[in-house]
């Protein structure tokens, strides 16, 4: 692997190239690797263009040239944002990886609407709608990731009872492999929606999104202990029963000894707001309530994972005595709970269970997980209400998501033990009727890509009608839906 101290100097370097030279530099280029979030996928690229805040007449026709070369070329194009996807999704190998560095967010509040640039990271959304007391209707739970990431992966966050991402997105503007920019909606262009929505930039460049906005307000949190296999009653019930639970998410036990035996229900109502206002959005880690330090000693220790437990279910419940504005609570950075450990790396899983298969998913995890080698570090559930539209689409009901995050040694044993987990909870997923989430490592094969994503095919096929030369590629797209 590239070293990172020269890898962030080449991929400094690149950043302050002038993109007017973007098309005709063809020659005589340094070579770049570019990786992402896993530290498992450096990729040589021909170059990193940061995209920089210019009038939008010249970074479309910026942007056209570079379609025009790298066709001409036979180079991949890729848009990545903050690159926390984890299989080479935002790199292009000897392609164009390209990055905006633009931030723009402008609010309609009569039609609850704001219009915000494609690389817009969350962190800048929050701080413009804070503004005005509005918030995100949906975003994920760290607002590191750019919006134009979030719809391409069609993420899903805890404010209830919301689909994925993309069911609060109005309309977007879209420039496709021939350089021609759309708006797309439910209405105009629906095919380019529903492909763009979840879509990987395998459509396009996304360069801007119509998305809902909400009140912002104080909330405040309530936590109930119970054993884990009434989660998925009770998190269903809380929906169905209380129409002031606007935010919810349980957790469960992570020991190898007794995984999956207890669970923690969070649900948050909106509190009154205090008399000078509500205090401005912060990103002190509302959210993440245990410290880093519990949280990394949970690796390789059974009481690191009680201690861990015990700080979630008794310690923070019997602190947490105050409220937080929605927008501190949506505004987490990654970086509150990361690790430090360079031989380690956190990989992410997500899977998509209808809560009547909950119990079965328990079942399964709890004789999967224990046997591996990677130290199981969180399990974080919520609710994904049921969104048919996009055509990669892994909410066809409803779902309970359960977001899981592991700590994986950086070796090739660590990457097989992984991969032979990730397999084996895809297996039994999919034997429930459930999905599992395609931003991380790509380990799935690829015959369960196609089982939990039967319009695969058909994404393919559309995808090569509007990008005929095969512009738009990574390699999510080379694993699974190029053959
Ligand atoms: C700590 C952590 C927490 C997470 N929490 C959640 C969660 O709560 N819910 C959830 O659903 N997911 C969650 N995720 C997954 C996360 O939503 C995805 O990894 C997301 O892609 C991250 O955004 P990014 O800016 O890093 O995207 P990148 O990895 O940079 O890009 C992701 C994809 O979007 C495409 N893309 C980006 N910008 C554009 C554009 N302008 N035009 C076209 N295509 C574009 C890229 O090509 C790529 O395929 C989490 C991930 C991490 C690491």
């Amino acid at each position: 692997m590239v070293d990172p101290d020269r890898r962030t100097l080449l991929a400094a370097a690149a950043a302050v190239a002038p993109a007017a030279l973007l098309p005709a530099a063809v020659q005589a280029e340094p070579r770049i690797v570019m990786n992402d979030a896993s530290r498992l996928s450096p990729t040589p690229v021909f170059r990193h263009w940061v995209v920089p805040p210019d009038p939008e007449a010249q970074t479309i026709a910026a942007l056209r040239d570079a379609l025009q070369a790298a066709t001409k070329q036979r180079r991949p194009i890729v848009v990545g944002a903050a690159r926390h996807s984890m299989g080479g999704q935002s790199l292009a190998r000897n392609g164009l990886g390209i990055t905006f560095a633009i931030d723009r967010c402008e609010v309609d509040r009569a039609a609850g609407t704001a219009r915000v640039h494609a690389g817009t990271r969350w962190h800048q959304v929050i701080s413009a709608l804070d503004a005005q007391g509005l918030s995100p209707a949906v975003m994920q739970s760290n607002s590191d990731f750019s919006v134009g990431a979030t719809f391409s992966v069609n993420a899903h966050g805890w404010p209830a009872p919301y689909g994925p991402f993309g069911s609060t997105v109005r309309a977007l503007r879209l420039m496709l492999a021939d350089g021609s920019v759309v708006t797309a909606s439910r209405t105009e262009h629906p095919e380019l929606f529903a492909m763009a929505m979840g879509g990987y930039g395998l459509v396009g460049i996304l360069l801007e999104l119509e998305i809902a906005v909400v009140e912002n307000r104080m909330m405040r949190p309530r936590f109930e202990r119970m054993p884990a296999g009434d989660l998925a009653r009770r998190f269903t019930g809380a929906l169905r029963d209380d129409p002031q639970v606007k935010m919810i998410y349980g957790r469960l036990n992570v020991t190898r000894a007794e995984l999956f035996t207890e669970a923690l229900l969070v649900t948050w109502r909106p509190d009154a707001a205090p008399p000078g206002g509500l205090p401005a959005a912060t990103r002190r880690g509302a959210l993440t309530g245990v410290s880093r330090e519990i949280y990394r000693a949970q690796i390789g220790s059974e009481t690191g994972k009680k201690a861990r437990w015990f700080a979630e279910t008794v310690a923070v419940p019997k602190a947490a005595t105050g409220a937080f504005t929605r927008n501190s609570l949506m505004n987490e950075p990654v970086s509150n709970l990361e690790g430090r450990d360079r031989r380690r790396t956190d990989i992410l899983h997500e899977y998509f269970v209808h809560p009547d298969r909950f119990g079965d998913f328990l079942a399964a995890c709890r004789e999967l997980i224990p046997k591996a080698r990677a130290e199981f570090l969180n399990v974080t559930l919520r609710w994904v209400a049921a969104d048919d539209l996009p055509v990669l689409s892994y909410s066809t009901t409803d779902r309970i998501a359960a977001v899981m995050s592991f700590s994986q040694e950086i070796t090739p044993e660590g990457e097989a033990d992984m991969m032979m987990l990730t397999e084996a909870l895809i297996d039994r997923v999919g034997a429930i009727g459930g999905a599992f989430y395609l931003p991380y490592r790509l380990h799935a094969r690829p015959d369960q890509v196609r089982a939990i994503y039967p319009r695969a095919e058909r994404f393919a096929e559309r995808k090569r009608h509007f990008d005929p030369h095969g512009v738009f590629r990574h390699a999510l797209w080379d694993a699974y839906l190029a053959d």
